[in-house]
């Protein structure tokens, strides 16, 4: 059984336009300089002054009292549902979450808590659909303990939850006792194409994590903020977990970085996703959801072919794409320009019509 990641295959030329994923921007030079100047101590020993400075600004940013600096966007959602649940414990999420599809079942292996999926169009589920999934509180019924979205809902096509539904639900979690959790991936996606600033867009959310290796694009990291008892008590598990790190402040530096030159640049991204679907629209056979945000969901099924082989037939011209619940997906990101989306658009084309 092989479980490492597959190598391009061999005879394919360089990745010049890499759709493949927002997580494969490479750190620009002067997110390197930032980098290079970082003060840094000891993180896990609690001095690092690069970290807490980072997570000072994030808990700010997110009107949350305290943060967190993690290595990945992963340990911040597995630490966080340690943090919340006990073990047999229920954990209400959409069936395309993250924590369901994409973490190794790493919610049933170390939490012990069950995850109870939720239907609905483009990775969101309504107010009364959770009202619909309260259960009596017997000797019978799991404890249900937390609600989780994802903002933006990946699978869901990078679509953007409206306020206002995000509010309810979670209104609904915190009328029966259960926490709230918001898998902020892409978060600030959601908020520049919203025009909603990140505090407002969190407020229902007892915890909430950012990814800056997303669109963001640092090398690593992710901070989860919340309450100071919540941060904590999830400081045992990051412990734990061997997510306690050190001279973390190189890192760091790049998030603070990316706060201060990457976010508003996101609508770019956004831009340049629409013109991908246009673009995409115009080749018959392909049916494309309209983007919210940086990521393009296609179906190539109509054009008689299958997400593989057009995956293939692009790594040959030197373009990356990936597949994702039987869909093609395309991301935009920093190092992805205009031209290169017409470029793209024109290899697409002549894949599925080859
Ligand atoms: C990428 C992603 C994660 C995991 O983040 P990593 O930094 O890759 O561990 C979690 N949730 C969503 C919605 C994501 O897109």
């Amino acid at each position: 059984m092989v479980h490492a990641p597959a190598r391009p295959p061999a005879g394919a030329p360089p990745v010049r336009i890499n759709l493949y994923s927002d997580t494969q921007t490479r750190p620009t030079p002067a997110m390197k300089e930032a980098m290079m100047r970082a003060e840094v101590g000891d993180e896990q020993h609690g001095d690092d002054p690069t970290v807490h400075a980072l997570c000072d600004r994030m808990a700010a940013l997110m009107g949350k009292e305290a943060a967190m600096f993690l290595p990945s966007g992963t340990m911040c959602n597995v630490v966080a549902i340690l943090t919340h649940c006990q073990k047999g414990d229920e954990v209400i999420a959409h069936e395309t979450a993250h924590i369901l599809t994409s973490e190794g079942g790493t919610h049933a292996a170390l939490t012990g808590a069950q995850i109870t999926p939720l239907k609905g169009p483009r990775g969101m589920f309504t107010a009364d659909q959770v009202r619909a999934a309260i259960r009596p509180r017997t000797r019978y019924a799991p404890p249900q303990r937390l609600l989780e979205v994802e903002q933006t809902a990946n699978i869901g096509g990078g679509a953007v939850w409206p306020l206002e539904q995000l509010n309810a639900v979670a209104a609904v979690a915190h009328e029966q006792g259960w926490a709230t959790h918001m898998d902020g991936a892409r978060l600030m996606n959601a908020c520049v194409a919203a025009g909603i600033a990140p505090k407002d867009m969190v407020a229902s959310y007892d915890s909430v994590w950012l990814d800056f290796t997303k669109g963001l694009g640092a090398p690593l990291g992710a901070v989860l903020c919340g309450s100071s008892e919540f941060i904590g008590a999830a400081w045992r598990w990051k412990q734990r977990l061997g997510g306690s790190m050190r001279q973390a402040g190189l890192c760091a530096a790049g998030c603070l970085h990316a706060l201060d030159h990457h976010v508003d640049r996101l609508a770019e991204d956004h831009a340049n996703a629409r013109a991908l679907a246009r673009g995409l629209a115009q080749i018959p056979g392909v049916v494309v959801e309209e983007p919210d945000t940086n990521l393009v969901f296609f179906d190539v099924r109509g054009a008689g072919t299958t997400v593989e082989e057009l995956q293939r037939r692009l790594m040959l011209k030197g373009v990356a794409v990936s597949g994702l619940g039987g869909r093609v997906r395309a991301c935009t990101h920093l190092d992805v320009t205009a031209p290169m989306i017409e470029e793209a658009v024109g290899h697409i084309r002549e894949a599925l019509a080859a």
